[in-house]
């Protein structure tokens, strides 16, 4: 088979015009990669910690931990006081964020919000300023509470003095305001997330993992796709940012948390079909096949711990 002449060399130039294009985007480009990992992203390691203005008084922050993602937490400066969603995972860490935030603004931290009452977000709890007026969800209460009780020496876990009443909590900054809401239970079960109606952005804590497996040790699966849905379908939000993985541009971010619901509701479809075959729960997690899903951080330890998650969905002994 033969093709003329002219067409062959359309072909060719096209493929030169296509490779020339791939070696000239420039980084800013190429960091388009969908993916939690900063490798992949091309944002090298050294690049963290790191603020990402949000807007004029709203900053997101990302820092790494291991194996290698990001954890963010949400800073909002008020008229007299800073607002902070959630915290790192040591007290270094959670000292690196506050003398950042020190670098941008001389105001005291004056709130802070539990969304996630995981250690990776609250164990560096102890270097925040006495005096705060915290934010968290009885649930999450109760969890830290347990937490403090079982800890050991030199580990403390900071415990709120009281949670808060109904689903939503509006805290006037002055510079704007913040709705805290709880949407149902998701990755923890007492998950709040942050709504800046002026600003349009929604910060979901860990409710939304950006291209991170589904993290079910202490989730509910069908609950947690449906609060993604109820956050997809809230007012006047443009920019959803997640507790994990990288602070997307508005339209991006949306693309993402659905993404990331999908993958919750394919991770218990997947389970679903692996328990109607009659397999035990070990042989189920060998089998799993979670498609693309299995390609992202944190895969290999989180399929079998979703695996069991999901199977006591299905047995009804999740409460
Ligand atoms: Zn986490």
């Amino acid at each position: 088979m033969t093709f003329p002449r002219v067409r062959v060399r359309t072909l060719a130039t096209a493929l030169l015009i296509a490779t020339t294009a791939a070696a000239l985007l420039p980084s800013a480009a190429r960091a388009q990669v969908r993916t939690a990992d900063p490798a992949v992203r091309g944002v090298p390691l050294t690049a963290f910690p790191r603020l990402v203005k949000l807007t004029k008084h709203v900053y997101g922050y990302e820092e790494i931990r291991q194996p290698g993602f990001t954890t963010v937490s949400l800073i909002v400066l008020g008229k007299d006081g800073v607002l902070i969603a959630d915290a790192q995972g040591s007290a270094a860490a959670t000292q690196t964020m506050l003398d950042r935030i020190r670098a941008i603004t001389p105001l005291p931290i004056k709130w802070h919000v539990v969304g996630s009452d995981h250690g990776d977000h609250t164990a560096g709890n102890n270097v925040l300023p006495g005096g705060l007026t915290w934010v968290v969800h009885p649930t999450s209460l109760a969890q830290l509470k347990r937490d403090s009780a079982a800890a050991t020496a030199g580990r403390a876990v900071i415990v709120p003095p009281t949670a808060m009443t109904g689903t939503e909590q509006t805290i006037d900054l002055g510079t704007t305001q913040v709705v805290v809401r709880f949407m149902g239970r998701a990755h923890t079960g007492g998950d709040l997330m942050v709504h800046l109606p002026k600003e349009q952005i929604l910060f979901m804590s860990e409710a939304y993992l950006n291209r991170v497996f589904p993290a079910m040790r202490s989730a509910y699966p069908t609950e947690w796709a449906r609060a993604i849905d109820a956050a997809l379908a809230l007012p006047r939000v443009k920019r959803y940012v997640p507790g994990h993985g990288f602070i997307e541009k508005a339209k991006r971010s949306r693309e993402e948390l659905v993404t990331f619901r999908d993958a919750i509701t394919s991770v218990i479809a997947e389970v679903k079909r692996l328990r109607a075959l009659g397999l035990s729960q070990d042989d189920a997690a060998k089998r799993a096949n979670w498609g693309d899903v299995g390609t992202w951080f944190l895969a290999d330890q989180q399929g079998p711990i979703a695996v069991r998650r999901v199977w006591a969905e299905l047995d009804g002994t999740l409460k």
